[in-house]
């Protein structure tokens, strides 16, 4: 099987063409055509001579999605795009617009295995892992079809990225490489339900990305209700994880907090919260639950949203309302692909 050429980073690039014959230097030309440029198939890289387009014909292939739908909030700049993989796969990723930038958020699995209640990306079951070149290009395809720049890549799509983490490794290397998208590591986020060992792996790469874990109760038994990862690991061992990843990069910590209705937004949740961030720099994100049909218990209105953040912020907490985006278009992670295929295959 041929390797995919915009999957290989720069150093492994300038190793392998070496021993197809092709001079070293040649790499930069490349991998800035695959990764700059963004073409669609070998045959594209122009600036190398016809035959070492040949030689790399031969030995490799270009990974690319397509975009299978487009939709585009009436409310705000949110894009989302369903993408359609070789194999016939369908994946979502979303284009938000911030003040400082377009951030993306990308999914690095078809489906996901972790089976939180109140996520639509699960409720198919797991497919199969994105390779590298995946998650890329749903960044380079969004970035072709607005004609933008993306700042800011969050992983919080479908899957989870420590079960993937390989390719995400891969992917973040790649999209970091200053050859190519160059993106900063410090505007990378990668979101986790809190897998402890991949987390301390993560934590030994000297990586500066901004690690998020998706909380939702300050809780075991209450965490376990919701999400089945929980009954493997605990909160203490998972907060020992994040700490450890924290003391190594010195990046603050995000917990991202679902507020469900009567189930995580009491005086005790924000009194157990803040003694689980002790000595640790954490920031919360509090998400209005977007409902999908097999979980409808998020809060009508913000009343009792803002009510749980001045209780957090009493406690000494640093905290934000994420700012639902994109609403009319189910921008949430699992929720577009669930509502169109369907229609779309009938
Ligand atoms: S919230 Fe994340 S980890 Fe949980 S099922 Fe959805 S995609 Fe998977």
């Amino acid at each position: 099987m041929k390797k995919e050429l915009n999957g290989i980073s720069y150093t492994d690039l300038e190793n392998e063409i070496i021993s197809l014959g092709i001079e070293r230097y040649r790499a930069k030309q490349i991998f800035n055509f695959v990764h700059n440029k963004k073409i669609m198939s070998i045959d594209e890289i122009t600036n190398i001579p016809k035959k070492t387009r040949e030689i790399l014909a031969e030995n490799y292939t270009l990974n690319k999605i397509k975009i299978y739908d487009v939709f585009e909030s009436k409310e705000d700049e949110t894009v989302k795009f369903l993408f359609l993989l070789n194999d016939g796969n369908i994946i979502e990723s979303v284009i938000m617009k911030y003040k400082y930038g377009y951030s993306q958020c990308v999914s690095t699995q078809v489906g996901c295995k972790m089976g939180c209640e109140f996520c639509a990306s699960t409720k198919e079951g797991f497919i199969r892992n994105l390779s590298a070149s995946e998650i890329l290009d749903q960044i380079y395809c969004a970035e072709n079809y607005l004609d933008i720049k993306v700042k800011n890549i969050v992983l919080m799509g479908s899957g989870e990225p420590l079960d993937n983490y390989s390719n995400v490794l891969n992917f973040i290397n790649l999209v970091s490489d200053e050859n190519g998208h160059n993106t900063s590591l410090r505007h990378i986020t990668l979101s986790t339900c809190g897998i402890v060992d991949k987390i301390i792996e993560l934590s030994k790469e000297d990586l500066p990305i901004t690690l998020s874990l998706s909380l939702h109760s300050p809780f075991d038994d209450k965490r376990q209700q919701i999400m089945p990862i929980a009954k493997k690991y605990k909160i203490n061992d998972i907060i020992e994880a994040m700490r450890y990843y924290f003391r190594k990069t010195n990046r603050r910590i995000t917990f991202e907090y679902t507020l469900i209705d009567g189930f995580n937004n009491r005086p005790e949740d924000a009194k157990e919260l803040r003694s689980l961030v002790k000595g640790m720099d954490v920031h919360i994100n509090l998400i209005p639950l977007n409902p999908i049909k097999e979980f409808n218990y998020g809060f009508d209105g913000n009343k009792e949203l803002e009510k749980f953040y001045n209780l957090l912020v009493k406690n000494g907490l640093k905290v934000t309302i994420r700012r639902e985006m994109g609403s009319d278009i189910s921008a949430s992670c699992g929720q577009l692909k669930r509502r169109v295929l369907p229609k779309k295959e009938e």
